[in-house]
């Protein structure tokens, strides 16, 4: 009986395993990547799965093209707004000329424009990072769609960048190219992302400290600090009000910056925790939060609890590198007596700056 069982669920198992086989190879001999394709009905939904029961998510219309990245049960998928779409292939014909990765005749080639640019999977920031270019690395064009370039980054592998990050930073730029180290931070943009707010008062503390309140009043003086060194800087908001974090993406991703910076006060059921910490993402994120992490940690007075690595969704969806700095415990007596007064905060803002110029530098 014993034996008989465990031979039912190898039997089971090994069953998987073998349509799983045939299933994966099957796909990657008819996935045609990169593959052009026309609209040949009046119309042509694009929808969210390989089936025509899925979410409709845009329409195309005849004459449309579009490039498939990948081919399942008569669907083809595509990318629309930098989300992932899918087509029935009946309706398709294939373009004449079709796009090849491996045709070095297009000789469309961009410069990157910014440290650090962020190379991604696909054009989404919600696709995985694959690598980071830095300022004056070239690379060939081989798609465009939307706000994105699918680029060449070697003989094997392809990736995206958003385009912004090819182009010239406007008039500012003369001011850019001092050498050797210098507070001015003229001609960047930085946006500041002070956490929770309106209906959202994150972590609650020693005698009602509101997260959202000392949030504010330290991005503020962020804020301030920067601009009074001459960056851009671009606030997620600005008072007590709610926003999504969905909204944050947004406004971080519209603007063309140089890097982002999530302000919040951690906070634990255990009353003991106390300190700053400094999270980042993705790999070409960490030079950003290696330098504020050394300058906080030689001006602020509380413990050092280090960097890491954390996918929080602000951080994780940004086009620019990003970091999300805990500035101390709301929960903890210690931290809490000191994150509220006007001289930490003035302290938190020069920490900024100065780690900003640093990297930058
Ligand atoms: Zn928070």
């Amino acid at each position: 009986m014993f034996n008989r069982h465990i031979m039912s669920h190898f039997l089971i198992c090994a069953g998987a395993l073998f349509l799983f086989f045939v299933f994966s190879l099957n796909e990657s001999v008819v996935a045609n990547a990169s593959e052009k394709y026309e609209v040949i009905s009046q119309t042509l939904n694009l929808r969210s799965e390989p089936s025509g029961t899925s979410d409709i998510v845009g329409q195309l219309k005849k004459g449309d093209q579009l490039v498939s990245f990948n081919e399942q049960f008569g669907w083809i998928q595509t990318y629309y707004q930098g989300e992932v779409a899918w087509v029935a292939s009946y309706y398709l014909a294939p373009v004449q000329g079709s796009l090849d990765l491996n045709d070095n005749t297009h000789k469309d080639v961009v410069t990157i424009q910014r440290e650090n640019s962020i190379i991604r999977s696909a054009p989404s920031i919600n696709s995985q990072v694959i690598g980071s270019a830095n300022i004056g690395n070239e690379f060939q064009v081989l798609h465009k769609e939307n706000d994105w370039l699918q680029i060449r980054v070697n003989d094997a592998e392809t990736g995206w960048i958003a385009s912004w990050l090819t182009e010239k930073p406007a008039s500012q730029e003369p001011n850019r190219t001092q050498t050797g180290h210098s507070n001015n931070l003229n001609g960047y943009t930085i946006v500041i992302d002070p956490g929770h707010g309106g209906r959202d008062p994150g972590a609650i503390g020693f005698k009602h400290i509101f997260e959202k309140t000392i949030v504010l009043q330290t991005a503020n003086k962020v804020v301030a600090e920067l601009e009074q060194r001459g960056a851009h800087v671009v606030a997620t908001r600005n008072s007590d009000v709610t926003v999504t974090l969905d909204e944050r993406v947004a406004i971080a991703n519209k603007q063309q910056s140089d890097a982002v910076i999530s302000i919040h006060y951690d906070s634990s059921l255990e009353p003991a925790a106390n300190g700053f910490t400094t999270y980042y993402y993705s790999t070409p994120s960490l030079p950003l939060a290696e330098s504020i992490h050394a300058s906080n940690r030689s001006g602020l007075p509380l413990h050092d609890r280090g960097i890491k690595q954390v996918p929080f969704k602000v951080i994780r969806e940004s086009m620019a590198p990003a970091i999300l700095l805990e500035l101390g415990f709301v929960s903890n007596q210690h931290d809490a007596q000191i994150i509220v007064t006007e001289q930490y905060q003035d302290q938190v803002a020069k920490s900024i700056a100065d780690g900003i110029a640093d990297y930058i530098n």
